[in-house]
């Protein structure tokens, strides 16, 4: 009951686990807490996914990362970060979310889906990929309209409008496209994001070309209707018949979160976490940041490869600290 944890990892993602490699190796008692399965958001990225990064760029503790080919699946992914949670007996309570965090007299008490925790450091690895980008529009809530896309399956034969231009659209567009959908995109500007894997960006750009998939450029959605969609274009509003819209509009970090501990934004619309980058602590003494949520709402700026190394900065901190 009043067992004092070193420090509460919150986020089972490949960046969590990473702290909790680094706690271990620094022998300090710590808890990861993941709300969802290991590895939740990779879970639930699209079955087909591939990473953009070769699988050795995404190696942790010296463990190798094996893919058939160069850039790992999503299953391959899962499999690697499922023998780093075995192979390290990591301390993970799965299905365990946070919902409250308090600073009293100096620790921390964190309130979860199942009970009650203290600690001396809290660890926020939270990521980004639980809140979808709204596009605030009547029609959003339909059941017709997905903020997350699985597989091209349901779409057979069906009339699908994907919305955005980076990585995700363009790979729900393409896989929706070749099983046999009637795909349409629309894209805030001239044409995809100059950031789409560069093997899949000239296959989008002759789909589009070619006139396989329409882009309505420079557009934005303006209604959503039970068998049709406005598209608001340069050229003036467009009805288009619809039965599915596949909002890929990106995600954003649970700041509701970070704020229930007093951790800043900045002020401008990235709104990044205010953090050391020596240490990864943020303006809160004892609360640290790790992985993609140090972006804020720039959520191109961290990732796997370049976030691992705040894990060792963390916990070499928090090892410093305590003693
Ligand atoms: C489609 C896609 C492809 C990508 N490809 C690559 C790539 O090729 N290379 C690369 O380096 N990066 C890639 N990224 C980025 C990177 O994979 C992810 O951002 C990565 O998962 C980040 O790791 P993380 O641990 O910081 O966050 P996440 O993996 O998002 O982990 C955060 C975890 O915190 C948990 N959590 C959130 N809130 C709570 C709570 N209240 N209580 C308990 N648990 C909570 C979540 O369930 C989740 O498991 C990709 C991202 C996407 C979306």
């Amino acid at each position: 009951m009043n067992k004092i944890f070193d420090v509460i990892i919150v986020g089972g993602g490949p960046i969590g686990l990473a702290c909790g490699v680094e706690a271990q190796k620094q022998g300090l008692d710590y808890l990861i807490l993941e709300k969802g399965a290991l590895t939740n958001s990779i879970f639930n990225y699209p079955v087909n996914m591939r990473f953009f990064s070769t699988s050795e760029r995404l190696e942790m503790a010296g463990i190798p990362f094996m893919s058939v080919e160069n850039k790992p699946t999503r299953t391959e992914a899962l499999e690697y970060y499922r023998r780093i949670y075995s192979h390290f007996q990591l301390k993970v309570n799965l299905y365990e979310g946070v919902q409250t965090l308090k600073k009293i007299d100096g620790q921390f008490e964190i309130t979860t889906t199942k009970t009650q925790y203290q600690t001396k450091k809290i660890v926020l690895a939270t990521g980004f990929y639980d809140l979808p980008n709204l596009m605030n529009v009547p029609g959003e809530e339909l059941p017709k309209v997905m903020h997350y896309y699985k597989e091209p399956w349901p779409f057979i034969s069906q009339k699908v409008l994907v919305v955005g231009g980076a990585n995700s659209a363009v790979d729900a567009a393409l896989e929706t496209w070749r099983k046999g959908a009637e795909v349409s995109m629309v894209l805030l500007d001239e044409e995809v994001d100059q950031n789409v894997k560069y093997w899949v960006r000239p296959d989008i750009m002759n789909r589009i070309k070619e006139g396989s998939i329409q882009a309505y450029t420079k557009s934005k959605i303006k209604e959503i209707r039970e068998k049709e969609v406005v598209i608001s274009t340069p050229d003036g509003d467009v009805t288009i018949a619809n039965d599915w819209v596949l909002a890929m509009t990106g995600y954003k970090p649970n700041f509701a979160l970070l704020d229930q501990l007093g951790v800043e934004l900045s002020l401008d619309e990235k709104r990044q976490p205010c953090y050391d980058q020596a240490n990864q602590e943020s303006n809160v003494p004892g609360v640290y940041l790790a992985g993609v949520v140090c972006g804020g709402l720039n959520t191109r700026e961290f990732f796997i490869e370049n976030s691992i190394v705040h894990a060792d900065s963390i916990m070499k901190d928090i090892r410093g600290k305590l003693n």
